[in-house]
């Protein structure tokens, strides 16, 4: 087992893989000079003030005072580089096709009528157009789920899309597309069938024809509470469309589907200095797999790249993918710069505890994920991919979405995605209701104080027992167990379902 974890020749720091006291040689000629916890640097030459810190082979940051060779280094010790340049990315110069034979390319899957991507679930969604008729609902799921549900074995489960979203809300504010983009494509989720339920209050901003098309405000497809009579009327008119929705959904069936109907979407959260060791380089090559099979992948997280973006162009497939990349990153600065901050608002005192110094450490570990296959398109926040069914055009994607666990999950449901791989350091027992969720640690005593939370651990590669092919190769045949149904991750077996945080960058009245 090693000790330490140093990442390419250039870098000037390592990271210890366990807690390491003062006064260890961790190498030879190299004592340390403090106590330096799990995943935390340490120096492996003097570093003068103002000197490069260099992991990754690129410059964390520039050192505040002189540091000794063997001395910890931790986020109070270097000063952020400028984040890098969006214009004039050079894009294309490093398109890899070389990419690890996927052991499988096929999957067990839900096709659906609109030849988009497939299902790997079959559940009853039902919108809401507003928050307003969120206690309704939820009092008419638990009796659907109680009363209905099991009459209909093919179903998985029946989802009330609740969201704080849909009135209140400066509806026609240029940013207001955001929020309704997303509203507009979860209930076009590919678990959901193509059987639209929606139950709408009757005065709010966010209408029926606006969330899902006049053609589809129909008294087939929607309830208004405040047209039904009394509280029994609202629980009955919803338990009696749930009913003939779940008989149609009940006589959809799994079959066996090419990879290319197949959507994963990747999220890391709760990160450490070890995420961009094992977990993340592990779901990366998960996805070189699932891409040379296929399959298309998609990544987010704005500010958990923003500091490696000219990583991210440069695997960009054509001027126009590359371009929509830095208008992506254009808005989200001035979207931070109106708040008054930037990048650096992003790392939490988890990820510091973690052993992440600041945002471009967290960024080049969370790019990772990512894995090595070229960037056929950019995605803004919510947008459903456009290449599906072109086979030369297929591969991963890049959302640009806020990196927040609980407002990129929704906005990548809303991308369609058919499951979400979501790496861990620190830990969270986030889950999504509508898509199953897969975590995956970075790091062994993650699984031990979680073991029934996380469902794979990357850990052995920090210890170097195994190798990233090894733990990545693992993840993809899970993740395709998962999307065939034959396995659960732990979040779906106990239905850890969070809130649906829809991105409003707009203003609420
Ligand atoms: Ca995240």
């Amino acid at each position: 087992m090693r000790d330490y974890v140093k990442l390419t020749d250039r870098d000037n720091v390592a990271v210890v893989t366990h807690d390491t006291p003062k006064g260890t040689e961790i190498m030879p000629g190299l004592t340390l000079l403090d106590d330096i916890p799990q995943a935390h640097k340490f120096a492996l030459t003097d570093i003068p003030k103002d000197g490069e810190i260099i992991r990754y082979g690129v410059v964390l940051g520039y050192a505040l005072d002189p540091i000794k060779r063997g001395a910890w280094i931790n986020e109070h010790m270097l000063r952020l580089p400028v984040s890098p340049s969006v214009d004039n990315m050079p894009w294309g110069t490093n398109i890899v096709t070389s990419l690890p034979e996927a052991p499988r390319k096929t999957f067990m899957g839900y096709r659906n009528p609109d030849g988009f991507y497939a299902g790997t679930r079959n559940i009853l969604g039902i919108q809401t157009t507003v928050q307003c008729v969120q206690g309704v609902l939820n009092v008419a799921v638990e009796r659907i789920k109680r009363e209905i549900l099991p009459k209909y074995p093919n179903v998985d489960d029946v989802v009330a899309v609740n969201h704080a979203y849909g009135c209140g809300v400066a509806i026609n504010a240029p940013f207001a597309k955001f929020p309704i983009r997303a509203l507009q494509n979860i209930a076009r989720h590919p678990n959901f069938g193509g059987q639209l339920m929606v139950v709408a209050l009757g005065c709010e901003k966010l209408t029926v024809e606006r969330l899902v098309g006049e053609e589809n405000n129909t008294p087939d497809n929607v309830i208004v509470l405040q047209e039904c009579k009394g509280y029994e009327g609202m629980i009955t008119a919803i338990m009696d469309m749930a009913e003939r929705k779940l008989k149609v959904l009940d006589q959809r069936r799994r079959e066996e589907l090419p990879l290319s109907d197949l959507l994963v979407g990747m999220q890391c959260g709760g990160s450490d200095a070890f995420s961009g060791v094992s977990a993340n380089p592990s779901a990366g090559y998960a996805a070189d797999m699932l891409v040379q099979a296929g399959a298309t992948v998609m990544f987010s997280e704005v500010t958990e790249v923003r500091d490696g973006v000219h990583f991210i162009a440069e695997r960009c497939v054509s001027e126009d993918v590359r371009n929509k990349l830095a208008d992506e990153m254009r808005w989200y600065d001035a979207y931070l710069d109106a708040g008054n901050v930037d990048r650096s608002a992003n790392p939490t005192p988890g990820n510091k505890k973690g052993g992440l110094s600041n945002i471009v450490e967290k960024a080049m570990g969370s790019i990772a994920k990512s894995g090595t296959s070229p960037i056929v398109e950019v995605l803004s926040p919510a947008e459903r991919p456009t290449k599906h069914g072109m086979v030369a055009k297929r591969g991963l994607i890049y959302a640009a979405t806020p990196a927040s666990d609980m407002v990129c999950g929704p906005c990548q449901l809303a991308s369609g995605i058919g499951l979400q791989v979501f790496m861990t350091g620190r830990g969270t027992p986030y889950g999504l209701a509508a898509a199953p969720v897969i975590k995956v640690c970075s790091r062994n005593e993650m699984k031990e104080q979680w073991p029934d939370v996380i469902d794979i651990s990357a850990g052995a590669v920090v210890t170097g027992e195994k190798t990233i092919a090894e733990v990545g190769t693992e993840l993809f045949n899970f993740i395709l167990d998962v999307a065939s149904g034959v396995k659960k991750p732990y979040t779906e077996q106990y239905g850890l379902h969070n809130f649906l945080c829809i991105f409003n960058p707009a203003p609420i009245t």
